[in-house]
């Protein structure tokens, strides 16, 4: 054998060595990473749901337990039956839904008066159906599968209480019911079901009137508008198609504390076209006098929603109020966000009184349809009542502190805060000095006198 045929066996040799090798490093990696794709399914799919699910165990079973005592009561005077409504659960299985159909008896009425014809679904959670906390659960009728989202949206099993359900009694429409499922399902963990439960207990106590029936309510002498705040956008745009000059009102429990004392400002808000019931306090104030408020209408809330529906359209848009460098930065806020809208004009609200004739007149140079006005309450809203006439507009609104939010002025409370209605006392911890008593003794105050009126009706003031 030559000695270049020697190399040339040997160079073979390394090459094989060198590829069974890495050949057999290669497939032990594979293996390691098929493992470690397989512990990490185990952990995502069986160890994570654990703890969710021994917490729908343990409070499913202690609530059984407490209401077993009522329960037996109902069932030894009167007669029950389970009534099944089918309902996509987990993976768009089919399971049945249970609740109690009362036949007679007077223990069947203590069952419905304590709400406990539902008490059942608790079966289902116990047999793993339901969660506690999960999306909505849908009747195979109401599911379009072809839907985005739908299917993600059933990875996880449907709740007893869903975080949109949170939101659409907040009044907080950031998104489709899917959308909001599914920023429920990536986020979704013990903590997180814990949070909603107890976000969940307000919005219980405070009640869904959403679509109330009652169209005009009187809290404390002042007339509301009971309306959703798409009803509120929908009479909005339409006088903004029409001639005339419309007042728009938001009347939350401040408000109501000084018109109380105020009879120009009540006067105000009896002659004001709208006026809509904003924030919890309102809410509550209707929960106590039996007239449910059908949603919680602020301008902060309503702002966005009203740019959106005038994006393209010709009405045009006058912003009135704040401070200059605060209204300045509301309209590049517009421009940014909602291009399509179209801004006649806007002047900051510090302007000397010698000067609101020149004001008055460049609103009404401007050609615009909306007027908002941020002085504050109860200013803007007086303001408005007295000069409306002359600015040629079509709707003015009294927005509050709207244009100090959307500049950036003031960050706006957290989601969860806004959820459980506590967006005051974010907004008091903002200005505690100028702020504490309006809320602090101001809520009490407000609550004290819808009480004296619920106690008292003959005595309700009136402008
Ligand atoms: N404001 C104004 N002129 C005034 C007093 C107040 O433009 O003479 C503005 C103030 O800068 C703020 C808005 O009115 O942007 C709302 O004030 P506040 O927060 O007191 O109103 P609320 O929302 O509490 O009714």
């Amino acid at each position: 054998m030559t000695d270049d045929s020697r190399q040339n066996r040997v160079r073979e040799k390394e090459i094989e060595t060198f590829n069974s090798h890495y050949s057999r490093l290669g497939a032990a990696r594979r293996k390691l990473r098929r493992y470690f794709r397989s512990i990490s399914w185990f952990i995502k799919m069986k160890l994570k749901p654990l703890p969710k699910r021994c917490f729908d165990l343990l409070l499913s079973l202690s609530a059984v337990v407490i209401l077993s005592p009522i329960l037996m009561l109902g069932f030894i005077f009167s007669r029950f039956s389970f009534y099944r409504i089918p309902r996509y659960g987990k993976g768009l299985l089919i399971y049945d839904e249970l609740s109690f159909r009362i036949e007679n008896g007077r223990g069947g009425d203590l069952v419905k008066k304590l709400h406990l014809t539902n008490l059942p679904i608790l079966i289902n959670v116990i047999s793993g159906d339901m969660s506690f906390v999960g999306p909505r659960p849908m009747s195979p009728e109401d599911v379009n599968l072809l839907d985005r989202g739908m299917r993600r949206r059933h990875d996880v099993r449907p709740g007893l209480v869903s975080l949109w359900w949170i939101r659409r009694r907040a009044n907080i429409n950031y998104g489709t019911e899917i959308a909001v499922d599914l920023e429920y399902i990536d986020n979704q963990g013990l903590f997180s079901d814990i949070g909603i439960l107890l976000r969940a207990i307000p919005a219980i106590l405070l009640g869904d009137a959403v679509g109330s029936s009652d169209k005009e309510l009187r809290i404390l002498g002042i007339p509301i508008d009971n309306l959703t705040m798409e009803q509120a956008v929908d009479t909005i745009l339409k006088w903004l198609s029409e001639p005339g000059a419309k007042q728009v009102c938001f009347v939350n429990a401040d408000c109501a504390n000084i018109a109380y004392k105020d009879n120009d400002y009540l006067k105000v808000l009896t002659g004001a076209d709208l006026c809509l019931a904003d924030g919890v306090g309102l809410k509550l104030a209707g929960k106590i006098l039996s007239q449910d408020i059908a949603q919680n209408v602020n301008g902060t809330d309503m702002f966005p929603i009203l740019c959106e529906r005038l994006s393209g359209t010709h009405v045009k848009l006058f912003l009135l109020g704040a401070r200059a460098e605060v209204v300045q930065g509301l309209v590049d806020w517009i421009s940014r966000h909602h291009p399509g809208v179209q801004l006649a004009g806007y002047h900051h609200g510090y302007f000397d009184p010698n000067d609101e004739n020149k004001v008055i007149e460049s609103i009404r140079d401007s050609g615009a349809h909306l007027l908002l006005v941020a002085f504050g309450a109860p200013r803007q809203d007086v303001w408005i009542n007295r000069r409306l006439g002359e600015t040629g507009t079509r709707v003015a609104i009294g927005v509050g502190g709207l244009f100090d939010f959307y500049s950036g002025r003031l960050p706006r409370a957290p989601l969860w805060m806004r959820e459980i209605g506590i967006e005051w006392l974010y907004r008091m911890l903002q200005e505690p000095g100028r702020l504490w008593k309006r809320y602090l003794i101001g809520n009490c105050v407000f609550l004290f006198r819808v009480l004296k009126e619920k106690l008292f009706p003959g005595r309700r003031r009136n402008a």
